[in-house]
């Protein structure tokens, strides 16, 4: 099936990551993804799409995946994104569709892109919350995480949506489980669907790739006014809601309906939050139908699109890069990822079975030689995780030193070592000879694996405590 997988750069530098599938040559439509989610939520079955003729692209929220976080953003900053991604793509005119926190979002693209967008389609989408009633009809425990949301501070909420987020990388079936005991029966049938279920499991891990900040950072977004008024929404809304789903009920698209000018109500008995799957070639088909083949579109090549990707190019024989593409396994794994780093242990030798332990390396996601070669954020960044790293090692591995060093001898992509000296290492080997002391404590995979968690576990917490007031 044709997939892209790519990004873009916005005018203020911020990256953008989307996906497209489907018929890539067809009418273009966005999706816009729900929460926790990201770019690679889709319906399983991708014929769908692309028997509709329909083009699907579907970026990543900021802070979500590899969209840049966006720290002051609010929900009317982000119809420009979607213009800009647009533009980027040569497409005039789209529909777009999102589904429940997608929705408030696709609310505000049909208010303020209303030249571009054809149709819209909010897809048991989240209503304004700060209304009387607004948690009319809802399960108990979205009510209290609708509610925890908007009167917590943000700090308060990044260590309970840490573990959910820890929770949804680290042991996914477990999250699921979790999230399905919120969920009415008719839901827990579409997570049984292995399809379905691998998909829902595979958007939610990539949503917290850089850590659950976007996500604390939208629950606020979610609660709060939107900011414009439904009435001046001049794009026809199609509005698809279920009457089982206790998470957002119907309630909220029978208020859509009474505020938005041009709305047509998909309104049905049972199904659930997750009934979107029943329905998503009807959602779409209903937004393109009737549309000219082009839609003001310019048919774009994969070649082109991949162009417009401003990234330094990763380099396909460099085992740094290949490495951060997944290629080849790391001990341990990845320790630490974002937009502009990548941290992991040193791997093994060949030949051997264990490494000196807690050789720990920073390397910068762009294939660039040197540090001067460092973008002033990528060299605060960095500097910033061999401060967290080196605490990490003192304060956990029982080491009496720890040394950064940057070689660059034999590898054209950065790479900073932080590496420890333990106790007692003769003088000798101090410096760059220092996992040459042959009682050096080495470890296996096993041993370096739960090494890689214990510093993970303390760089979440200095994370934290950065981010509590005080
Ligand atoms: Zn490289």
């Amino acid at each position: 099936m044709p997939e892209k997988d790519t990004t873009i750069t916005l005018r203020d530098g911020r990256i953008m990551a989307y996906t497209e599938h489907g018929d890539l040559s067809g009418k273009p439509v966005f999706f816009i993804h729900g929460n926790p989610s990201s770019r690679l939520m889709r319906h399983p079955d991708e014929t769908i799409v692309e028997k509709l003729g329909a083009r699907v692209i579907t970026p990543d929220r900021p802070g979500y995946g590899r969209s840049t976080f966006h720290p002051t953003r609010t929900l009317l900053d982000y119809p420009d994104d979607i213009a800009q991604l647009a533009d980027a793509l040569g497409i005039e005119k789209f529909a777009i569709f999102g589904v429940s926190a997608g929705g408030p979002y696709t609310a505000a693209c049909a208010y303020k892109l209303p030249d571009r967008i054809t149709k819209a389609a909010i897809v048991s989408g989240a209503a304004p919350m700060n209304r009387r009633g607004a948690f009319e009809g809802m399960h108990q425990a979205w009510k209290t995480a609708f509610r925890a949301s908007r009167d917590l501070p943000g700090w308060m909420l990044r260590a309970p949506l840490w573990i959910q987020s820890q929770s949804a990388n680290r042991t996914p079936e477990q999250a699921l489980t979790n999230f399905a005991s919120m969920l009415t029966d008719a839901d827990r049938e579409k997570l049984g669907r292995p399809e379905i279920k691998d998909r829902v499991m595979l958007s939610r891990a990539e949503s917290t790739r850089q850590g659950h900040k976007g996500w604390v950072h939208e629950a606020k977004i979610i609660m709060s006014a939107w900011g414009f008024k439904l009435e001046k929404i001049t794009v026809p809304v199609h509005l698809w809601y279920w009457e089982g789903d206790e998470a957002i009920p119907p309630q909220m698209g029978h208020y859509l309906e009474s505020k938005i000018p041009n709305t047509s109500g998909h309104f049905f008995p049972g199904g659930g939050h997750l009934s979107i799957y029943d329905y998503w070639g009807d959602i779409i088909e209903a937004l393109i139908a009737d549309e000219p083949a082009w839609v003001g579109t310019n048919p774009i090549e994969p070649e082109q699109v991949v162009q417009l990707n401003v990234e330094d190019k990763p380099d396909d024989h460099c085992f740094i890069c290949q490495k951060h593409r997944g290629d080849t396994a790391v001990p341990g794994g990845a320790i630490y990822e974002d937009d502009l780093i990548f941290i992991s242990h040193a791997g093994i030798d060949t030949g051997q079975t264990t490494a000196y332990l807690g050789a720990l390396l920073i390397e910068p996601k762009r294939h660039i030689p040197s540090l001067a070669s460092l973008t002033n954020a990528e060299a605060r960044r960095i500097g910033l995780y061999v401060a967290h790293l080196s605490r990490a090692l003192q304060k956990g591995e029982n080491v009496e030193h720890v040394y950064q060093f940057v070689t660059g001898h034999h590898v054209p992509h950065l790479h900073v070592w932080v590496v420890p000296r333990y106790p007692n290492t003769p003088p000798e080997y101090w410096g760059m000879k220092v996992d040459e002391w042959p009682d050096a404590p080495r470890g296996d995979a096993e041993e370096i694996a739960a090494l890689c968690e214990r510093i993970r576990a303390s760089i979440q917490l200095e994370v934290i405590g950065e981010q509590m007031p005080g």
